[in-house]
């Protein structure tokens, strides 16, 4: 006979670690105890020395689908006299932290129930277990216990109470338990009025949507507005409705095999639509689709997700007369940030709406579907939240405990603590005033949770972030130390703590994004650096151009062509379309604003210079939505062809003249926009190439990291890749966290650490 004590840390709570620990302990004939701590799960284990070891074997080997083991620390002890293997009651350590698990989606098991006519919670719209259903989004403090979350309110059923309590039920434990006698309800609303309840106010909903008609459904992180996808009228209604002139409007199907029908689909997107964090996963159309353009305006591809609670499954169900696809953009009035209550949901989307599938469990913390693709059999995120927030992100060392801000635009904030990076879930636009509330709201709620009190702010270096206001105030109100963080240091840090990079050293970062406060306060955007998580040192940047206007030209592509074209010494053709698209007038006000450099600040950013070739050849001169320019330029790209433009490197500077030159003289030549296009993207590719080839042979550095928001552009980002790869570097692309300003957050925490320690 021998005795262990073992402690598990990592995501260990809410996840159905104790009944399979206790499970685990009557297989192999234990005796003791497991309990949970607000610092993770402790176990006392007494039986034969095999037994204990194969014990620990299993915990480590085979845990709950939803766990996660960061250490397991095993001490041999006294052996104790044990009769049996109990659960014991929680014990609460105020200062120790648990990491908490994210929303899940719907576990095979919960499905199969809810299309089981024997079982008791068919048809249930609010079925879930120890594996699946919702986590951050209902959680109001830890630990996470039911009183702690917005099902507090629902008191629990007897044969829920049994199940709660049976340790070896799938039910143990879990804190949003419920059924039809106990539990939340759906009812849909037209005019004010209740009108159904339950299943009949699903079937209803179901009817609106086949008649055409607009419905507001209360989801899990906010609310949806949903459509008929194959109804042009109807999506042509929600655009005019919403406001939302070109944007994409994400789809739901039933399943895999729908999402085939209108999709061409890898094995890796198969499986990353199907996984438990369910995001929308970006997917190409396919060619003879029958959906109409109007879903995604000018795009090749579809953001696409499955029903990921048991609400969305009765809602998709499949039956002939019903659509297998429906329209499912976030709720909320244009820029607006997601619903998440039925009150502001009948104030806000009342004039959207023909109809409103409510529920009564309240949503805490508003978290919006995470949006990803495939790249190379990887995830390649552009926005990181359900499903994924609050998930720890392992850092390469141990830091202070920290709070990142993040940037203005996409924002999420951070933490760290131990080794790890607690990044919210997307925050979004911190100029919307609502938006903003959460942000400060859901730094308080994180730190909470998480049980941590940062000892430095970090937070980026532009004065009239409101994120970089936040901190001044937080770090004076605190009084803690501040540190600001260039905006492409942080990008690219960000991307070198994705791939755990230990520091050693120094790495080229390729930055190419819209828009950054640069150190001389002008706008940054296409920069190489080198550096690590400490410093860095600007290499090579692009030439300097004019922005007529500031951050109002950015909706302006075709302003923003001329003011290039004026900048570089060309003449404004009327033969070029982006000229022709200004009127008179408008030419005199720019070319005031150019000449007596009024609101008129310089960029390198390679964002703008996208958005300068759209319009250039008449692809798009006013944007609806941000990079609409760049990403529709992107899509014309046609991957047959090689031909590129030129780029010169001359000094620090990498040069433009070259690339305006010829593109115009293709335009003379009738060269279709596609070739232009590909050209392009081809010239920044090589540009690119050449560039960090000549840092390597001045400085011998081998890694390059790929961040900043261009690098969403897949075209852009498969050939450089393919480049820098034969030509011998190592490549750094982000992996956890979004390329775009998402992401900055993490390297802000970063950065601020290294700078601390030196
Ligand atoms: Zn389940
Ligand atoms: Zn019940
Ligand atoms: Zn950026």
């Amino acid at each position: 006979m021998a005795s262990k004590k073992i402690h598990i840390n990592g995501i260990v709570q809410g996840v159905g670690f104790r009944p399979f620990i206790y499970s685990t302990a009557m297989k192999f004939d234990i005796k003791g105890w497991v309990r949970n701590s607000s610092a993770g799960v402790d176990i006392h284990a007494t039986g034969d020395e095999n037994n204990i070891t194969d014990f620990i074997e299993t915990i480590k080997s085979s845990p709950p689908p939803l766990a996660k083991i960061d250490t397991l620390i095993e001490t041999t002890v006294v052996t104790d006299e044990f009769t049996d293997f109990k659960i014991l009651p929680s014990k609460y350590i105020p200062e120790a932290f648990v990491p908490i698990s994210p929303d899940v989606s719907i576990c095979s098991e919960c499905k199969n129930e809810l299309f089981n006519p024997e079982d008791r919670r068919f048809r249930y719209p609010f079925i879930n277990c120890t594996n699946c259903g919702p986590r951050l989004t209902i959680i109001k403090d830890t630990p996470y216990d039911r009183p702690q979350t917005t099902m507090a309110p629902f008191i629990m059923c007897d044969q829920c109470k049994v199940e709660y309590e049976n340790p070896l039920d799938r039910r143990f434990h879990a804190q949003p338990i419920a059924c039809p006698n106990c539990g939340p309800y759906v009812w849909l609303e037209r005019e004010n009025h209740k009108i159904l309840r339950g299943d009949d106010a699903i079937q209803n909903a179901r009817q609106l949507l086949s008649d055409g008609k607009i419905i507001a459904i209360k989801g899990l992180g906010g609310f949806h507005l949903a459509c008929d996808a194959t109804n042009p009228k109807a999506i042509h209604n929600l655009r005019e409705r919403k406001k939302r002139s070109d944007k994409p409007f994400a789809v739901m199907v039933f399943d895999v095999k729908t999402a085939s029908k209108y999709c061409t689909l890898s094995k890796s997107e198969k499986s990353l639509l199907n996984c438990k964090e369910s995001p929308i996963v970006i997917l190409k159309k396919k060619n003879d689709q029958v959906l109409p353009e109007a879903i995604a305006p000018g795009r090749k591809t579809i953001g696409v997700m499955l029903p990921y609670t048991p609400l969305h499954l009765l809602l998709l169900e499949k039956e002939k007369s019903f659509p297998d696809i429906l329209v499912m953009t976030s709720g909320n009035m244009s820029e607006e940030p997601i619903v998440t209550t039925n009150e502001s949901a009948i104030e806000e989307l009342g004039s959207i709406a023909d109809g409103f599938l409510l529920h009564d469990r309240a949503i805490f913390t508003r978290v919006d579907d995470s949006v990803l693709l495939e790249n190379n059999g990887e995830k390649y995120f552009f926005r990181r939240s359900r499903g994924y927030a609050p998930n720890a992100i392992p850092l390469p060392m141990e830091t202070k405990e920290i709070l990142a801000v993040g940037g203005e635009l996409k924002n999420t904030f951070c933490l760290t603590k131990n080794k790890y990076a607690f990044i919210s879930h997307h925050i979004g636009d911190l100029k919307n005033l609502e938006t903003y509330q959460a942000f400060s709201k859901g730094i308080q709620h994180f730190q909470n949770i998480l049980k941590t009190k940062p000892e430095y702010i970090a937070c980026d270096s532009h004065p009239e972030y409101l994120s970089t206001k936040f901190a001044n105030s937080y770090s004076e109100k605190e009084r803690i130390p501040l540190i600001k963080i260039q905006h492409h240091h942080a990008h690219m840090a960000s991307c070198l703590v994705d791939n755990m990079w230990n520091g050693d050293g120094l790495v080229i970062g390729v930055c190419l994004d819209g828009t950054g406060y640069g150190e001389d306060g002008q706008i940054w955007g296409g920069e190489f650096l080198i550096g690590n998580y400490q410093e860095y040192e600007r290499l090579f940047h692009l030439e300097y151009m004019p922005l007529p206007g500031g951050d109002k030209a950015i909706s302006n592509p075709n302003r923003i062509a001329a003011a290039y074209l004026w900048k570089l010494g060309l003449e404004w053709d009327e033969r070029i379309p982006a000229i022709h698209s200004i009127s008179q007038e408008e030419k005199k006000i720019i070319v005031r604003q150019l000449e007596a450099k009024i609101n008129t600040p310089n960029t390198s950013s390679m964002g703008r210079l996208f958005d300068a070739v759209a319009s250039l050849i008449g692809l798009r001169h006013m944007i609806t939505y941000e990079a609409q320019a760049a990403i529709e330029l992107e899509q014309i790209c046609n991957t047959g062809i090689d031909d590129a433009y030129d780029f010169c490197l001359e000094g620090d500077l990498i040069i433009l003249k070259k690339i305006f030159t010829d593109i115009i003289d293709d335009l003379d030549h009738s060269v279709p926009v596609s070739t232009i296009s590909s050209k392009f993207h081809n010239g920044v590719a090589n540009m690119v190439l050449e560039a960090v080839t000549a840092l390597r042979t001045l400085n011998g550095h081998h890694s390059v990291a790929l961040s900043g928001g261009v690098w969403q552009n897949q075209y852009l980002l498969n050939k450089t890749q393919r480049l820098l790869e034969q030509a011998g570097f190592t490549i750094f692309l982000h992996k956890n966290v979004p390329t775009n300003d998402g992401g900055i957050s993490l390297g802000q925490s970063m950065i601020a650490n290294e700078i601390l320690s030196k």
